[in-house]
């Protein structure tokens, strides 16, 4: 395989200078490290289609809840930059916390922030993790600032996140295209996850049944059943050992519920194991 020279890069001013428009497009690859293979399907789609790939590994704090796993979150760099490398990444950006947020946002948790339409926001994973989508949307934003990139790829996997990034650059108009990259998922249907880890072994097991639950509301509205109510009824039947955040069918248009599901229509799940509380998420089209 011919791999390309890599570049681990943690510093602005150092990658800044590293980017023009001579290098032809150039994507970015947003993720939070822990890579694995479904960060390596986006990292190959962007390679195959632009001419520089920078992937972005950082854990961002303004989108962790007081709660939540920010200190636990994996993170291995070593390992990520491999596989960044196999997949033709150009740069890894790995940049510290300090580097991306100015010291008051410490002192003060004070940073500008963008935020994006309450109506929006204040749903499905936003509701259980109130200013985790204005967190996204600021650092994907300062990293489309940082990178000057053409392109940007997000996996369907978050199917929320990429609604509302894709909003953002319409109305903040990023001359920016966003990629939707189909999900990736483990032989039993699990969707690949960076929190996978954190499954017990029984929990482990017991896993794919979210996309069970997502496979037999498919089944039923392909064999004609239309009513969303009926259909997350017989997809909840799969989800009792876990502690259900939501199971929601929306249109993909404007992630609002619907009263009859035709195309375009998406079934949303947010469940978490009871045991080691590993919150999982994922989605089908319908
Ligand atoms: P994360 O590191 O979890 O923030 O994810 C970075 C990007 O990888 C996001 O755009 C995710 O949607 C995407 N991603 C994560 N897991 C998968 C998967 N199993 N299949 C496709 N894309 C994924």
């Amino acid at each position: 395989m011919n791999m390309k020279d890599l570049k681990v890069i943690h510093k602005i001013n150092e990658i800044r200078p590293l980017i023009n428009n001579n290098l032809g497009k150039i994507a970015l690859v947003p993720t939070m490290g822990a890579l694995h293979k479904g960060h390596k399907s986006l990292i190959e789609k962007a390679s195959e289609q632009n001419e520089f790939v920078v992937v972005s590994v950082f854990v961002n704090p303004v989108q962790f809840g007081v709660n939540e796993d920010y200190d636990k979150y994996p993170r291995c760099l070593e390992k990520d930059v491999e596989l960044a490398k196999e997949a033709g990444a150009d740069i890894v950006f790995a940049p510290s916390v300090d580097e991306m947020y100015t010291d008051i946002y410490f002192k003060e948790k004070e940073t500008t922030l963008v935020c994006p339409p309450y109506k929006y926001v204040n749903r499905l994973c936003g509701k259980s993790r109130p200013g985790h989508f204005d967190g996204v949307c600021t650092v994907v934003s300062k990293l489309f600032n940082i990178t000057k990139c053409n392109r940007a790829y997000f996996g369907q996997k978050d199917a929320q996140q990429l609604f509302i990034v894709q909003k953002m650059v319409k109305e903040l108009n990023f001359d920016i295209e966003i990629v939707p990259c189909p999900i990736v998922r483990e032989d039993d249907g699990l969707a690949v996850s960076s929190r996978n880890s954190y499954l017990s072994y029984e929990e482990r097991k017991i896993a794919p049944n979210i996309y069970k639950a997502l496979m037999c509301a498919k089944k039923l509205k392909e064999g004609g059943i239309k009513t969303p109510d009926i259909l997350i009824d017989a997809s909840y039947a799969y989800l009792k050992d876990f502690d259900t955040d939501y199971i929601e069918i929306v249109s993909k248009e404007d992630f609002c519920p619907i009263s009859e599901v035709k195309e375009n229509s998406l079934m949303l799940i947010a469940a978490k194991t009871k045991k080691n509380s590993v919150r999982l998420i994922d989605n089908m089209e319908l």
